[in-house]
């Protein structure tokens, strides 16, 4: 792995360095306390072509490589999760699956307006009875003469109430993974409908909600690859998923560490600046460490991918690290605030609370270790 960065990656991550100081982190507070990040955002990060990374160009995209999508998503979750969250799932989970299961037409129909962030894209697949066992979904597709009748309820989806495209996934067949088929439905189809979750811990700022679906009808060409096929799309978007999560998490370690920073060197108790006490210090390494260790294990997820490599269980290290890493480092850097990092006058309490989802969402990091279990071992303990 090569762990210098090209001219083109340089200039990338300062653009996103750029965009999020001016943008996000202005904002981040705000937002969070209004439970709503400025929707105006999502057309700004198009425009920077930060909805199309890793894309083709001849498929509306922006092209780039996977540490390239990497440097932007760090920067992004260094300001707010909860926009890095947006991008991750429209761009990472929805765009992606459209890019690599979609025929022509569908990719036509979909990825210039995704990228471009004048639609915005969400991913159904929890329920409110699976989660975890998201192959047991009950969510049903009929067929109705040449269209799909869809019916059911998908819980916690990000970009729910923003979104224009649901890919949702619905069971066509028999128990299990292989009747699981996945759909992309316009978010406007008759007999959608959508309730915001309130009350979120973190990432306060991002749309969360419930859609239920009551005889949603799509044509059979809403179908995002073959009958039976949802599951294999579904795990392979969060496989390359779980690297965005983990590369989001780097962006809060890394926030935490520089606000900790920064703060310890101004405060000052037993007459001397707080960063001068060793025990201090002691919290900051261990922020740094862990950031940089998690960084890296992110970084050669990209590399495994850029360079056509199998990535599924590196991706499940990176997240299983990055996310309990991040939790671990916001709440370092709140111990070093002190009881000022529990207002929200600074940044730090904010960063444990969106942490705090990392270790839940994409799989849970029990999740991860079975995944990397199964690896180890050829056993599935699942
Ligand atoms: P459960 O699966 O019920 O798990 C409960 C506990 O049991 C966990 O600790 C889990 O690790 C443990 N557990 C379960 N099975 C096992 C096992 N075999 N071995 C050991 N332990 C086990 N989903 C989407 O589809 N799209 C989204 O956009 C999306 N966004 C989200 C945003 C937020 C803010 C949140 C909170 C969730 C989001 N989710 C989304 C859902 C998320 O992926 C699920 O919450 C997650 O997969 C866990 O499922 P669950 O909540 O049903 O927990």
């Amino acid at each position: 792995m090569n762990l210098e960065l090209d001219e083109e990656q340089v200039a990338v991550r300062r653009l996103a360095a750029e965009f999020t100081d001016r943008e996000i982190v202005p904002h981040a507070t705000e937002w969070d306390r209004a439970e709503s990040v400025d929707r105006a955002i999502v057309g700004k990060l198009g425009a920077l072509g930060f909805l199309g990374l890793t894309i083709p160009e001849e498929d509306g995209g922006s092209g780039g490589d996977h540490l390239g999508y990497c440097l932007v998503l760090e920067e992004l979750g260094r300001g707010d999760s909860a926009v890095r969250g947006i991008v991750s799932v429209s761009l990472g989970l929805v765009a992606k699956s459209i890019s690599s299961y979609g025929n022509e037409k569908q990719k036509r129909e979909w990825l210039p307006r995704l990228c471009s962030g004048e639609a915005i894209g969400c991913f159904g697949l929890t329920e409110p009875g699976t989660g975890s066992d998201a192959g047991n979904l009950a969510t049903r597709a009929v067929r109705a003469g040449a269209d799909w009748l869809l019916t059911g309820s998908k819980m916690f989806i990000t970009n729910g109430t923003w979104a224009d495209v649901v890919l949702v996934f619905a069971r066509t067949g028999g128990p299990g993974a292989k009747g699981v088929t996945a759909f992309l439905v316009p978010t406007s189809t008759p007999g959608l409908e959508r309730r915001t979750v309130h009350g979120k811990l973190g990432l306060r700022g991002q749309p969360t909600a419930e859609l239920t679906f009551d005889n949603v009808r799509v044509p059979d060409t809403a179908r995002l690859g073959g009958e039976g096929q949802g599951f294999k799309v579904a795990m392979a978007a969060l496989a390359k998923g779980r690297m965005s999560v983990a590369i989001g998490c780097v962006g809060i370690a890394r926030a935490s560490l520089e606000a900790a920073v920064t703060y310890a060197g101004q405060r000052e108790q037993f007459g001397k600046k707080i960063a001068s006490h060793q025990l201090v210090q002691d919290l900051l390494a261990d922020i740094r460490v862990e950031t940089d260790a998690a960084r890296l294990l992110t970084w050669r997820v990209a590399d495994l991918i850029d360079r056509g490599q199998p990535f599924a269980t590196e991706s499940s290290i990176a997240k299983l690290y990055a996310s309990e890493a991040a939790v671990r480092a916001a709440s370092n850097a709140l111990q070093v605030f002190g009881g000022y990092g529990y207002i929200d006058e600074y940044p730090v309490s904010k960063y444990l609370r969106d942490a705090r989802v990392m270790t839940l969402y994409e799989g849970t990091s029990q999740i991860q270790k079975l995944i990397i279990g199964r690896d180890l071992t050829g056993v599935s303990a699942f």
